[in-house]
C-alpha cells in the first residue's frame, strides 16, 4: 500500500515522486520503459535547472538566441535579456537523471510496468494495473497521479477528459544527428512554415544537433509528417546550416503532443491528479512541455501531500491543484497563446512572413516583435496596422 502511486516516469512524474519522496511519503513510481527516448526537441529553460542543479554540470551549449525564419526566409535574429537561457538535452539522458533524483529520494521505481487500468473499491479509484514480463500487477495508493503522458490510458479510463481529437494534437518527427555543421551553439534555429507548425534545428554540442518539425490542428489531416521532415531536410536554406550529405543519425522517431493546453475542467477528480502531457500541459504554438510538466508535478505533490496529511482525498481537496498560483499562470499563458494562432498562421503564414519582413528595416516593430516572441507582450495598434493586408 502507498501514499501515492505514479504512472510515468517523465519530468512530470519524477518531479512529482521526488516531491513526495522527499517530504517522507510512500510512493510507486511506475514506468512502462525507462529505455525510451522520448521523442522530443530536448529545448529546457534555464529555470528548470534550479529544481535540477545537477544538468549545470552537464556539457551543454547555453542557448542565449534564436534565429527565426518566415515562410519565405525572411531571418529575424534575437538575444534574450538577463540571467535567462536554454539547454538542449538528449530526453534519455534527462529522463532518466530526473527519475534517479526520485529514487534518490526515496521512490520505489518500477520499470517494464505498462500501466492499463485501475483498481476500483465502491467506485473508487484505489490502485493501477500494470503488465509486467511477469504478468499482470497490482499497486494500491491513497491518491494516484496520472503522468504518462499524451497517449495515457488512464486518463480516459478515468473519466476525467475523453481522447484528444486529431485536431486537437500536435504531430512530430526529429532526429538526433552528428557531423560538421555551420550551426552557433548559442542559437537555436526556428523556421515557420506555411502550415500550422514549424521546423527546428537545436544545437546539442560535440557536432551533434536535434533537428524536426511539427504540424498540429486542421493541418495533421492535409500535410503527412514524414513527407514534411523530409521537405525540410531536403531545404536548400537548411542545407546552409547542415551543408554535410552523410550526417550520422543517432536516433528518429515521430510523436504526438496536446497541441491546445491545458483543458481546464479535466484536470482531477476523487483520489487522482492528471499532470504533464497527460492534462495537457503543453504551450500551444510552441509546443515546449517539459518544464510546465515539472511545475505540474510538482503542484500536484504539493496538494497531495495537503491531501494526505488532512487523509481527504476527496475531488473538493484536489482542486487546489488546478487552483494553485502556478497552474493558474500557466492556463492564463496558454489562453493567450491559444488566442494567437489564428494571428501567427493566417493566410498560410503570409502574416507571419509580412512580420519578419518589416522587422528587417524597422526598429521599433522589430522590439515590439522580439517582446512579443520573449514576453509574450500585445504588439500596439501601429504595429498590426503595418502587417494588415
Ligand atoms: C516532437 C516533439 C518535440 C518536442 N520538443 C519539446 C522541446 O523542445 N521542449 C519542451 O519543453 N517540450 C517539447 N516537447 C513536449 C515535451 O516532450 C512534453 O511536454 C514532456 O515530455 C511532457 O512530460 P510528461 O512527463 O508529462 O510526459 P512524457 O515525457 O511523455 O513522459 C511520460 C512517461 O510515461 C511513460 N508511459 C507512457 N505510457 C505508460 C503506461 N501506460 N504505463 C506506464 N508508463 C507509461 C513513458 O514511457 C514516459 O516515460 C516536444 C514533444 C514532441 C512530441
Amino acid at each position: 500500500m502507498y501514499d501515492v502511486v505514479i504512472s510515468g516516469a517523465g519530468p512530470s512524474g519524477s518531479q512529482c515522486a521526488e516531491v513526495l519522496a522527499k517530504a517522507g511519503y510512500k510512493v510507486a513510481l511506475v514506468e512502462k520503459d525507462a529505455n525510451w527516448r522520448k521523442p522530443c526537441g530536448g529545448a529546457i529553460h534555464s529555470s528548470v535547472l534550479n529544481l535540477y542543479p545537477q544538468l549545470k554540470k552537464l556539457d551543454y551549449p547555453k542557448i542565449v538566441g534564436v534565429v527565426m525564419h518566415s515562410a519565405d526566409y525572411h531571418k529575424l535574429e534575437f538575444k534574450g535579456v538577463g540571467e535567462e537561457y536554454s539547454i538542449i538535452m538528449d530526453r534519455l539522458e534527462l529522463d532518466n537523471i530526473m527519475k534517479d533524483a526520485a529514487v534518490d529520494a526515496g521512490a520505489d521505481f518500477y520499470d517494464k510496468n505498462l500501466s492499463f487500468d485501475f483498481i476500483s473499491k465502491n467506485q473508487k479509484k484505489i490502485g493501477i494495473k500494470t503488465k509486467t514480463p511477469i504478468g499482470i500487477k497490482e499497486y494500491h495508493g491513497n491518491l494516484i497521479i496520472i503522468a504518462d503522458g499524451m497517449s495515457s490510458k488512464l486518463a480516459i479510463k478515468s473519466g476525467i477528459r475523453s481522447k484528444w481529437k486529431i485536431n486537437e494534437l500536435a504531430i512530430g518527427k526529429c532526429a538526433i544527428m552528428r557531423g560538421d555543421n555551420q550551426l552557433d551553439n548559442e542559437f537555436v534555429y526556428v523556421y515557420f512554415k506555411s502550415y500550422q507548425g514549424y521546423g527546428w534545428i537545436f544545437p546539442l554540442g560535440n557536432k551533434k544537433f536535434n533537428i524536426g518539425v511539427f504540424t498540429f490542428g486542421i493541418d495533421n489531416t492535409k500535410y503527412n509528417i514524414h513527407n514534411v521532415y523530409q521537405e525540410f531536410l531536403d531545404n536548400p536554406n537548411i542545407k546552409k546550416y547542415i551543408p554535410d550529405l552523410n550526417y550520422k543519425i543517432m536516433w528518429s522517431s515521430a510523436y504526438s503532443f496536446p497541441a491546445e493546453g491545458v483543458l481546464e475542467k479535466s484536470l482531477y477528480s476523487d483520489n487522482l491528479m492528471l499532470v504533464g502531457d497527460a492534462g495537457g500541459f503543453v504551450s500551444p504554438i510552441s509546443g515546449e512541455g517539459i518544464q510546465t510538466a515539472i511545475i505540474s508535478g510538482k503542484v500536484a505533490a504539493e496538494t497531495a501531500i495537503k491531501a494526505l496529511q488532512e487523509e481527504d482525498y476527496s475531488i473538493t481537496s484536489l482542486k487546489k491543484y488546478k487552483t494553485h498560483l502556478e497552474i493558474k499562470n500557466i492556463i492564463r499563458n496558454f489562453k493567450l497563446k491559444r488566442s494567437m494562432i489564428k494571428f501567427f498562421f493566417e493566410n498560410n503564414g503570409k502574416k507571419f512572413n509580412k512580420m519578419l519582413e518589416v522587422s528587417e528595416n524597422d526598429l521599433d516593430f522589430r522590439k515590439q516583435l522580439v517582446n512579443m516572441f520573449s514576453f509574450g507582450e500585445i504588439p500596439s495598434r501601429d504595429f498590426l496596422t503595418k502587417i494588415s493586408d
